[in-house]
């Protein structure tokens, strides 16, 4: 052997040996151990027993008796755990006190829930500077993960404005460009709110052109349909249209079934959804576990005709005696058969900022405070003063607990809350409870008490559905090398607290979260962590 050739294997040799210290000195395997858990994975697999053991952002593995060496542990025996829930329509933009998750970046209604990632800019709304926005969000360092759609509203209001008429070709480009910038930035596909000004008047072949741009990207659609009272079958058939047409997966976001004369229509709306799917249009759905919607009274129960041009234009339409009858008359029938619920009783005022002692009061409680009578002509009128005050947010008792259950049990539901904008300012207003409740009372009502979907399931349909749904690969799911987005519930005692006349009440039953590996609820006290990044799409 050359004098050469044995420095060479000393050289060699040294090599191995620092190799080997560096592996044995290295810092312990795990961050942090949840230890005895019973492991719901998120793919709709029973359950079994292991640890999950964390290294830095992510999961490093999950298997029984791991080795804790120095790190954190949190025992949870006897608790379920599973992926961090994903909510994928959440109105993270300003909501009616100014907040937003930006301004309220703790999240204290999602963390115990056990929701650690939630996407905004649903129903066609939020920023059309997508990038911008996840950049403030990154800025406020949120406790969750917050992503972004892309929305058609929004779209087309910067550039055709509220006139109600088809776009022309050059805006249509206009409202192309935006879209593809959107989506360059990050966002998960484009929202629609073809039920809302000025989404309302697009017509089909519009939004099938934005739909393509963004499905170049790989983005999914998501609609608030144009209608989902009389006509839900026709707007379940333009959600598919939009995706079989537009060449994306197209998602029937909030799926309910609004109006007493059409209770029972998800038995017809479910069967288009099949069908779609036997042959090859990949339709899903969303939806909150509540008989009641919310949104401005304006949105709500206004026809959309009457609020074109913005509100001065609006607010000048009321003024013409005709055009305020006809109003009146379409207001009165919603009241009647769709959102109103058949009575003015199930109309509840939820936030007005310019009289907040209306909050938590139905239409016919305002109306029985002035002394007048409480008839549907009435409370139309009343609608028509609240629109001309400055409007209110509102809660809509119209929906049959046999629809919800039955789009609930849909193999192609997932669960998805539809908080109010913003996130609760705690204490204030009188909001719908879904910001609060949503997941915990998914698992507290429709799997323990009503049985309606199994543990396993249910989580499938709040983490691994959704994350795959969004192109999330990296969450979703609890499995090595997935991103460490975890949560530790009591399967006995988790449950919503939050009512209709009690909103401002947390989840409970829910004893720890982990964000990105970060600890933000532990023993059931928030720790204060933040641990949330803007998330983009295709960008894990
Ligand atoms: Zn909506």
């Amino acid at each position: 052997m050359s004098r050469r050739s044995i420095t060479l294997l000393l050289l060699t040799a040294g090599l191995a040996l620092a190799l080997l210290q560096t592996t044995y000195s290295q810092a312990p395997a795990f961050d942090l151990v949840i230890r005895n858990g019973r492991i719901v994975d998120g793919t709709g697999s029973p359950w079994y027993l292991a640890d999950v053991g964390v290294k830095g952002d992510t999961i490093a593995a999950v298997r029984p008796r791991l080795d804790a060496g120095s790190a954190r542990v949190i025992d949870a025996r006897g608790q379920v755990v599973s992926p961090g829930f994903i909510d994928v329509h959440a109105h993270v933009e300003a909501g009616d006190e100014g907040q937003d998750m930006v301004g309220s970046p703790a999240a204290e209604n999602n963390v115990r829930q056990g929701v650690t990632t939630v996407i905004g800019a649903p129903d066609g709304g939020g920023s059309v500077q997508v990038g911008a926005y996840l950049a403030k969000v990154t800025a406020a360092k949120p406790a969750i993960n917050v992503g972004s759609f892309i929305g058609h509203g929004a779209v087309r209001g910067a550039v055709v404005g509220q006139a109600n008429r088809p776009a022309t070709p050059d805006e249509l480009d206009k409202m192309r460009e935006l879209v593809r910038t959107g989506m360059r930035e990050g966002a998960f596909g484009l929202s629609t709110g073809l039920f809302y000004v000025p989404g309302n008047y697009a017509p089909l072949e519009e939004v099938i052109e934005l739909a393509k741009v963004a499905g170049q990207f790989g983005g999914i659609h998501q609609s608030h349909m144009r209608e989902e009272g009389a006509h839900v079958l026709d707007s379940v058939r333009e959600t598919i249209a939009i995706g079989e047409k537009g060449g994306l997966p197209t998602q029937v976001t909030h799926h309910k079934i609004i109006g007493k004369a059409n209770w029972g229509k998800s038995v017809e709306t479910l069967r288009l959804i099949d069908e779609a799917r036997a042959r090859g249009v990949d339709a899903t759905i969303d939806q909150y576990p509540y008989t009641a919607s919310s949104t401005s009274i304006q949105g709500g129960l206004l026809p959309q005709w009457a609020q074109a041009g913005g509100r001065e234009a609006m607010l000048k339409g009321l003024q013409d005696e005709t055009t305020r009858g006809k109003v009146l008359a379409a207001i009165a029938n919603s009241i009647e058969n769709d959102r109103g619920g058949g009575d003015p009783a199930n109309v509840v005022l939820a936030a007005c900022a310019w009289d907040p002692s209306l909050a938590g009061k139905s239409l016919a409680q305002v109306l029985r405070d002035r002394g007048r009578p409480v008839t549907i002509q009435r409370a139309a009128e009343l609608v028509v003063e609240i629109v001309e005050k400055g409007g209110c947010s509102a809660i809509y008792h119209a929906i049959s607990e046999d629809d919800l259950i039955r789009i609930m049990k849909h193999p192609s539901t997932m669960i998805a809350s539809d908080a109010a904008p913003g996130v609760p300012a705690f204490g204030k207003n009188v909001p719908h409870p879904r910001a609060y409740g949503t997941f915990a009372r998914v698992l507290g009502v429709y799997v323990r008490e009503k049985q309606v979907l199994t543990l396993e399931d249910a989580v499938r349909k709040m983490a691994g559905f959704p994350a795959a749904r969004l192109g999330l690969l990296d969450r979703g799911v609890l499995r090595p090398g997935m991103k460490a987005d975890v949560v530790v519930f009591d399967p006995a005692t988790v449950k919503d607290t939050a009512t209709f006349e009690k909103p401002h009440q947390y989840a409970v039953g829910v004893s720890a979260v982990v964000v990105n590996g970060q600890v933000a609820l532990e023993n059931s006290k928030m720790t204060g962590v933040r641990g949330g990044v803007a998330i983009k799409r295709n960008a894990q």
